[in-house]
């Protein structure tokens, strides 16, 4: 059943529900008793899954209960948001010109693991022996969204595979729509460059039970068969 609410569901739903009652009589500014504590509630909701009514708790908490937290919170997102950029070679985040996994001389220059985040980045890295390098699309291709071959740096991707040292890249991205249009995308790219392009497998999973998997899924899993 994917039916059921879970719990950042039914969060986001009662925050939809405060919203709309307050568009229906009040705005937030007018509620609070201060402009400050307004503010911090508005900034707070750039935050993903955080509606008006979850700003307005945690708001409320670092006031009454954790000014310190609060504080040491402050600082450290100004300092992250002021020093970590991203890598010149592979644009994941990182503090330096060039990131660790790109300047490492003992990880494998010629395995090139293209993904869409550095999340994905650092689950590869968290679940498998991988130590070959990176490169990282910050996205992927949805033009609707404004992000095409450029946003992704795919100039940037090509000119590292024009370099001669890539022997295999290895595409990670999403097994979604968009995720799919971008791995055709690369493929044809390392093709122009003469690299082979390899697509992480889809299949089953481990502990799983076929009448449960969808279809999708499980046709992958039938066609991408190996032998015993
Ligand atoms: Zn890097």
């Amino acid at each position: 059943m994917g039916d059921s609410l879970n719990k950042s569901d039914i969060a986001s739903l009662s925050d939809e529900i405060f919203e709309s009652r307050i568009t229906n009589h009040e705005s937030p500014n007018s509620m609070s008793s201060s402009p400050l504590l307004a503010d911090l509630i508005d900034a707070l909701r750039c935050l993903p899954g955080v509606g008006a009514k979850t700003a307005q708790r945690m708001a409320f908490h670092v006031l009454e209960r954790d000014r310190d937290g609060a504080r040491k919170l402050a600082e450290r997102l100004a300092l992250a948001v002021e020093r970590i950029g991203n890598c010149s070679r592979c644009r994941t985040f990182s503090e330096e010109e060039v990131c660790v996994y790109c300047a490492s001389p003992s990880r494998d220059r010629g395995l090139l693991c293209v993904v869409e985040t550095p999340v994905d980045q650092l689950a590869i890295e968290q679940a498998t022996g991988y130590r070959g390098q990176y490169f990282v699309l910050l996205g992927r291709l949805s033009p609707l969204d404004g992000l095409g071959p450029k946003q992704l740096g795919l100039d940037l991707l090509a000119t590292r595979l024009a370099e001669g040292e890539v022997q295999e890249l290895i595409v990670a991205t999403n097994p979604t729509v968009e995720g799919e249009a971008t791995a055709h995308m690369l493929s044809q790219l390392a093709r122009a460059a003469g690299v082979r392009a390899s697509r992480l497998a889809h299949g089953v999973p481990l502990g799983g039970e076929l009448e449960f998997i969808d279809r999708g899924t499980l046709a992958h899993a039938f066609g991408g068969r190996q032998e015993l």
